[in-house]
């Protein structure tokens, strides 16, 4: 193991390394950079305590845990208030649900800045230190304040808002200057960085070429780096045991009726409302399918003690209820909706069992669950995808039937189309759709992440001048 140049990967959460729940997609693609040259990865513990609590290191398959308690009062600020509360729904464009407090602000700042203190006294020279998502945008600043010189690199796991949309949030110049003190930030897709670079030209007075960009004095690169999934594992997980039982078992379940899924965190960005009205649509426009047609929800709970998600879900509850005591018959319910996680095992053989794998987010930074639906399937005799084209994934899975979300009746209409595709249209698609998940997984992510954060010129770290 080199005790130089390691990878110091930093996120908001410091996931489980091994078992089934460290298989989501960023905790596959760091682990396994982690795991490659005995790097640190850096974050909160997911616990609250009532004092500070010190720094907690521990070794996980060769990789150092470095963790932090919060108080519940940062917990508040940080986490549910100024992350959860205003920068999720404004990275999503849903500014109406947007709640900006000055002390939430505040508690994000002071997290940051205590992160920073504790990270920079680990830091070795030669480490590349990875940031990941809005949580922690102020950090490289503060760690440049603390005289770290390493090169440090940011990835934006949601979308980024037009200048408009960005504009209405309060004190948005300090966090935008905040990340001209990282070397290079990553976006999820090309529509992504241009956003970026238009606000930092029309808002900034800045300059934007190529993946240049210059503003208050500063200097970074940016680019698109679409985040993907493990599409070998994936397959086998559906076609391998435990994957596979659960599939079989679907199967005896369904007896030949086709099923519908939908697997998402009961979040108001992943058009879950929309995607209930429009089920209802297709099945008032389709009496023949009756009784031959469920559509599985997957949904479990997420940050429910925000009130903007505890009436979301009520609402969901009130949609779901609506189709079903309109539709439903004694033998037949059409929407089966669970609020569960599930093991990724267990999703791997239900996508397997779906014949149409349902992706219709409001806005979604890239979707993961579009990428693990296609991986799912038998490529003898392949489901379809209908995705929404306000999810990054569609400017990378062309094959997908895309649709507008906002539409019910042309959703409603895919959703036909999907049911009815023949077998020689469904295995085309899918495997054009597997030569992407293929060419952009998420070890290329990681790998031209990374090879991008060494080819920032070197000395220049934390004093990137613009020339
Ligand atoms: P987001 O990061 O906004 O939740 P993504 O689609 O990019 O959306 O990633 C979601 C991840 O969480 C996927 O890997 C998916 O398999 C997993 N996931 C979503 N719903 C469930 C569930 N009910 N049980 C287990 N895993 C889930």
């Amino acid at each position: 193991m080199s005790r130089t140049g390691r990878l110091v990967a930093v996120s908001n959460r410091v996931g489980p390394v091994r078992g089934a729940a460290a298989a989501g997609g960023l905790a596959v693609g760091l682990v396994d950079a982690l795991r490659e040259r005995g790097g640190l990865w850096f974050g909160w513990s997911g616990r609250t305590a009532s004092g500070r609590g010190s720094l907690r290191q521990e070794m996980a398959d060769g990789i150092t845990l470095a963790t932090l308690d919060l108080t519940q009062q940062d917990f508040d600020g940080y986490y549910s208030g100024f992350c959860n509360n205003c920068l999720w729904p404004l990275m999503h464009f849903r500014i109406d649900l947007m709640r900006f407090e000055h002390r939430q602000l505040e508690a994000y700042r002071r997290v940051n800045t205590r992160f920073a203190q504790s990270l920079a006294r680990l830091l070795r020279a030669g480490d590349r230190v990875w940031v990941h998502d809005y949580h922690l945008i102020p950090l490289a600043e503060e760690l440049r304040r603390r005289r770290v010189r390493q090169r440090i690199g940011f990835f934006l796991h949601t979308p980024f808002p037009p200048t408009e949309i960005l504009s209405t949030l309060p004190e948005h110049e300090s966090l935008i200057r905040a990340l001209f003190a990282y070397d290079l930030i990553g976006f999820q897709t090309e529509e992504d960085l241009v956003r970026f670079q238009e606000h930092i030209r029309r808002a900034c007075g800045g300059t934007a070429k190529g993946g240049v960009v210059t503003a208050f004095g500063r200097e970074l690169r940016a680019g698109a780096f679409p985040i993907g999934i493990d599409v070998d594992q994936f397959h086998r997980y559906a076609f391998t045991a435990p994957g596979n039982r659960e599939f079989a078992r679907m199967q005896s379940v369904l007896r030949g009726r086709d099923q519908f899924i939908g697997v998402d965190r009961l979040d108001y960005s992943k058009g879950l409302l929309r995607r209930m009205d429009a089920f209802g649509r297709y099945l008032e426009g389709h009496p023949k399918a009756h009784g031959k047609v469920i559509l599985l929800q997957v949904a479990p709970v997420s940050r429910s003690d925000l009130i903007a998600y505890r009436s979301f879900r009520q609402e969901l509850d009130r949609e779901a209820a609506r189709v079903n005591g309109r539709f439903a018959r004694f033998d037949w319910t059409p929407v089966h909706y669970l609020n569960r996680a599930l093991p990724r095992r267990t999703l791997a053989g239900l996508y397997r069992a779906s014949r149409v794998g349902i992706v219709t987010p409001m806005r979604d930074g890239m979707n993961l669950v579009a990428m693990e639906y296609v991986a799912a399937q038998d490529p003898a005799d392949p489901g379809v995808l209908v995705l929404s084209r306000f999810a990054g994934a569609a400017q990378y899975l062309r094959e997908a039937l895309i649709v507008n979300p906002y539409d019910g009746e042309e959703t409603a209409a895919a959703m036909h189309l999907a049911r009815e595709m023949r077998i020689q249209e469904r295995r085309r698609r899918h495997e054009a759709l597997m030569r992407r998940l293929r060419a952009r997984d998420v070890s290329r992510w990681r790998r031209d992440f990374l090879a991008a954060l060494s080819e920032v010129p070197a000395g220049r770290q934390g004093l990137r001048k613009a020339r």
